[in-house]
């Protein structure tokens, strides 16, 4: 995803092992022929909206680049750093494309090529919404906070989510037991849960952004709505991202309900 906290690219991984599990998990615990039609229609929409949001911010950004501005992404970042009284994050370049992330252990902001050296509003809408993330950690937002604690816990579960997948592919009678699919779900509503704590996060890192970009005039009337229109697509990124994980969670619930029933 685009415009990424260091943990959001995890956040990314996290929700690839839910998309990989699914048709393996489902399947093997159902039988291959019962496969019910709100399986298809979760995993239908989800594949529709992440395709449609995808593609619609790759050609916003694209449209963004367009407006060029004044300074570069990292001048951009090296700006509204300063003007928060934050000196000890550093600006580095980072290879890539959609690789920008904030990394609050190293404290540095981290931009990808075109995102450093280009001067447009995509570029400095990017490198604004990492520093929004530094300077979330210099106040110690509570969301930030709340959702780094989560980060070990949130390690485990979406490890033992790769383990249930691959188990599911080679010993297909082990996801059959119920409890084995209890603990499917758990370590599922973790990672969900966490996808849904990331929303305040990513959007208040934007928020930031794009009050301090009109405050400090970095951007005209018109590049402030297409720096406004870029962050909006980035965010909604997340909200799919977290809606299909919650249509997923609440499909393994039912799931559980039933194989509970049938015992
Ligand atoms: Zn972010």
């Amino acid at each position: 995803m685009i415009v990424a906290l260091d943990v959001d690219f995890f956040n990314n991984k996290v929700m690839m092992t839910h998309l990989l599990s699914m048709p393996f998990i489902t399947p093997l615990t159902l039988g291959f022929f019962g496969i019910p039609i709100s399986y298809w229609l979760i995993m239908g929409a989800t594949m529709i909206a992440s395709l449609w949001v995808s593609s619609t911010l790759k050609r916003r950004f694209a449209e963004h680049s367009q407006a060029i501005i004044h300074f570069t992404g990292a001048q951009v970042a090296e700006m509204m750093l300063r003007s928060h009284g934050i000196n000890d994050v550093r600006i580095i370049q980072v290879n890539g494309h959609l690789t920008d992330h904030y990394d609050p252990v190293s404290k540095t902001v981290n931009l990808s090529e075109s995102v450093y050296h280009e001067n447009n509003v995509a570029a400095a809408a990017v490198a604004a919404h990492e520093v929004g993330h530094a300077v979330q950690h210099q106040q110690a937002y509570k969301w930030l906070n709340f959702r780094s604690k989560m980060v070990p816990a949130v390690n485990i579960a979406s490890q033992m989510l790769n383990y249930f997948m691959i188990m599911s592919m080679f010993g297909a009678a082990m996801m059959q037991s119920g409890f084995m699919l209890l603990l499917f779900v758990a370590c599922m509503a973790v990672t969900t849960f966490f996808a849904m704590v990331t929303l305040p996060v990513e959007i208040d890192a934007s928020r930031r952004a794009l009050a301090w970009m009109e405050r400090s005039g970095i951007s005209s009337s018109i590049d402030h709505d297409r720096a406004k229109n870029a962050l909006h697509w980035a965010a909604m990124t997340y909200v799919v991202g977290a809606l299909s994980s919650a249509a997923m969670l609440l499909y393994y619930v039912m799931q559980l309900l039933g194989t509970n029933r049938d015992e």
